[in-house]
């Protein structure tokens, strides 16, 4: 296999960050790996699986092997009169394949239109939007083991999927380079329009009448009218996950400050809106250099010119030192940093 040397990475992650691999092998097919696992390369302690870069902040050149997941190509597996199983592989562009699906008028993917990234990241952080997540339309995941060669396959039990969280995340980060996901789309959607907009925007419509494509549509008007586009603004989407806390949390919060966004996740927990802390802490388009608090989404930190990873993540250190010492509250990365 072909092993690329000090290769820059910078077009290679949505926040622009000019660093360099010290080596980067393109993975084009699932034989590609068996080669690399024969040849004793996935032995290499840091090895990190690539997509489109959208979902991590390098805060320093990667000495270890990248893996750039290229592995393309969909099938529809079976289907009858109810449902499509459709099988992609894990290179495969995320937005690109939900507008292939709303064009064929399956229903399932529509609420997460226009989310960056390759279709192999989508059950790492089991990817939501909008009222949805990848779990709720996933059946399988396919995968190559690094450490035994074998590919093995996870049913979405076995996924341990939660909010913008996964085993592939958490106790199996690293092992398991995702091939490939199964998903069952419908033929007669269910349309979910419970997210505030959504259902504002299609509030005098007969549900029975509204297509995934108008939903799709309509998703996108809004993420666009909302978040800034990588191409222009370096960024990586959320940088941080909406904390979860406790119901003494939350009326301590409403106490003081009534107008807290939140909301139930079960009879325990609540969760924050994490923009809205970031917010009212005062930083919403506050700039250090070239590191950014988006003007219109505090969530979303950004890039101005040429802000280094250190730089950013310094930014996000001292945000989550100030929303806690305001609120109590502590804010956990969505971003994976390197
Ligand atoms: C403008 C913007 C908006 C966003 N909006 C949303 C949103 O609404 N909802 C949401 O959930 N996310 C959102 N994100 C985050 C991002 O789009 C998703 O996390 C996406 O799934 C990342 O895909 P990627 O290919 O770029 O992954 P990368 O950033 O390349 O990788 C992310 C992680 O997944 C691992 N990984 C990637 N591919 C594989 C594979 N094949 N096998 C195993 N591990 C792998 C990587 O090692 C890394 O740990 C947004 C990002 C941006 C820039």
């Amino acid at each position: 296999m072909l092993i690329k040397t000090d290769f820059c990475l910078q077009p290679f992650n949505t926040f622009h960050i000019k660093v360099f691999a010290r080596s980067l092998s393109i993975i084009g097919f699932p034989a590609d790996l068996e080669e690399l696992y024969e040849e004793g390369a996935l032995n290499e302690k840091s090895i990190l699986i690539l997509g489109e870069g959208s979902n991590i902040l390098f805060t320093k050149h990667y000495e270890g092997l990248i893996l750039l997941n290229q592995i393309r190509r969909m099938e529809v597996k079976t289907e009858d009169e109810d449902w499509v199983y459709l099988k992609v592989n894990s290179g495969e562009n995320w937005p690109a394949l939900v507008d292939y699906t709303v064009d064929q008028g399956w229903g399932g993917l529509e609420n997460l239109s226009l989310i960056p990234g390759t279709v192999g990241a989508a059950p790492v952080q089991n990817i939501g939007a909008y009222g949805a997540e990848l779990k709720d339309v996933l059946e399988s995941v396919e995968v190559f083991n690094m450490q035994t060669g074998k590919t093995e396959v996870f049913s979405k039990a076995e996924c341990g999927f939660g909010y913008r969280d996964s085993i592939f995340k958490t106790k199996y980060k690293g092992r398991y380079f995702i091939l490939s996901v199964l998903l069952k789309l419908s033929k007669n959607p269910n349309l979910n329009l419970e997210y505030a907009p959504l259902k504002k925007k299609f509030e005098n419509r007969d549900p029975g009448l509204i297509s995934v494509k108008e939903v799709s549509d309509a998703v996108k008007e809004i993420r666009l009218s909302k978040l800034p586009d990588p191409a222009k603004l370096g960024n990586a989407g959320s940088f941080f996950k909406n904390p979860v806390v406790s119901f003494a949390k939350i009326e301590e919060l409403a106490a003081e400050y009534p107008e807290t966004p939140f909301y139930k996740v079960d009879e325990e927990n609540y969760k924050v809106a994490a923009g809205w802390l970031i917010e009212k802490a005062g930083w919403k388009g506050k700039r250090i250099g070239d590191a950014g608090v988006h003007e219109k989404q505090a969530l979303v930190l950004v890039n101005y010119g040429s802000v280094t990873g250190e730089e950013i993540f310094k930014l996000s250190q001292k945000i989550q030192s100030s929303v806690n010492s305001k609120f109590g509250v502590e804010l956990e990365c969505e971003v994976t940093v390197f």
